[in-house]
């Protein structure tokens, strides 16, 4: 049913990236001594999930500094690219990246301006490469930030592999970034119609697809149909992965499932879910048309989940209200 002018995303806005890891230099003490010492290398500076940004009209670029202006703490490294210039991120204060350089200068039009900003803003704004490096950046200052010292003794932890890894320093352990799997979930009834929710923190209108976090002990596809029967009370079945998203905020990674209906009696939890109902793509298409209906912004992997199944992009705004999933959403 897409028309020609719409197409459904490729995949997970979060998911773009291009710039090479390269995960057999993280432990290569003279190779990053060199990149460090290099002034074409890049160092993004990451503080409390924001970084600068040039943004223009739809469009925005990181701000990066040479090594040498980069503020104390923690650094990482995040990639290479195709021309061999090394990328790092390190944790501190913003105004050290003030008088950085754009990632290309070039593509900005109308007004433009230098500013903070995080994933939610620029996310989409971004280049592939830029959009990669900034979700890699937000994902491991976040970690570094609270994860100074060892969960089992106490002791400081120094940071090891180029900033991929920490090590105490008192008995030895080893702490890698943390990240919490959760699910967020597509579910259709026989009639193709499409579940959607609103979580009782959203304004009215706002509605998406049911999402929480796997327990211990649990599998991703046990923990969608946990979440769907306890926010809805609906039972499902032919639990399928679609695709996954990094959620760094702080520290998620969001796995997509799509979901068989067994049962369409809708019965919300009445705490985290105020309202939830079953929707055909004309009851979508009119609700958005008419302003009734507010869908997730572009940057969330639940706009791309509902618009897999619609078969098109969606009508109406699409970076509206903050996205994701708050906890256990
Ligand atoms: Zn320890």
């Amino acid at each position: 049913m897409a028309g020609s002018h719409l197409s459904v995303p490729g995949g997970p806005e979060l998911t773009r990236h291009q710039i090479e890891r390269a995960t057999a230099l993280r432990t290569d003490q003279d190779w990053l001594a060199k990149a460090w010492d290099d002034p074409a290398t890049r160092v993004l500076v990451v503080e409390d999930g924001q970084v600068l940004a040039r943004i223009g009209d739809g469009v925005a670029e990181l701000i990066f500094v040479a090594p040498g202006q980069a503020p104390e703490g923690d650094s990482f490294l995040l990639g290479v690219d195709s021309s061999d210039v090394a990328y790092f991120g390190v944790g501190g204060p913003l105004g050290a990246a003030e008088g950085g350089t754009p990632s290309s200068g070039a593509g900005l039009q109308g007004e433009v301006a230098v500013r903070r900003a995080g994933l939610r803003e620029a996310g989409t704004l971004l280049s592939d490469r830029d959009a990669g490096l900034l979700t890699h950046a937000v994902a491991l200052a976040n970690w570094h930030a609270v994860a100074g010292f060892c969960s089992r003794c106490g002791a400081p932890t120094r940071p090891e592999m180029a900033g991929h890894s920490r090590r105490c320093t008192s008995d030895g352990s080893e702490h890698f970034p943390r990240c919490d799997p959760a699910v967020i979930m597509l579910v259709t009834d026989p009639d193709d119609r499409c579940l959607l929710a609103r979580n009782a923190q959203w304004p009215k209108g706002r509605v998406s697809v049911l999402a929480g976090f796997v327990e211990p002990g649990e599998s991703a596809e046990q923990a969608v149909a946990r979440e769907v029967r306890e926010e809805t009370g609906v039972i499902v079945s032919a639990v399928r992965y679609s695709a996954s998203q990094p959620w760094p905020m702080p520290h998620s990674l969001m796995l997509g499932f799509r979901a068989d209906a067994v049962t369409t009696q809708i019965d919300v939890d009445a705490e985290e879910i105020e309202e939830a109902g079953w929707y055909s793509r004309d009851d979508l298409r009119n609700a958005l048309v008419e302003g009734d209906l507010l869908m997730p912004p572009s940057l969330s992997i639940s706009r791309w989940l509902i618009e897999t199944w619609y078969g098109a992009a969606l009508p109406g705004p699409c970076r509206s209200a903050a996205g994701g999933v708050g906890r256990a959403g």
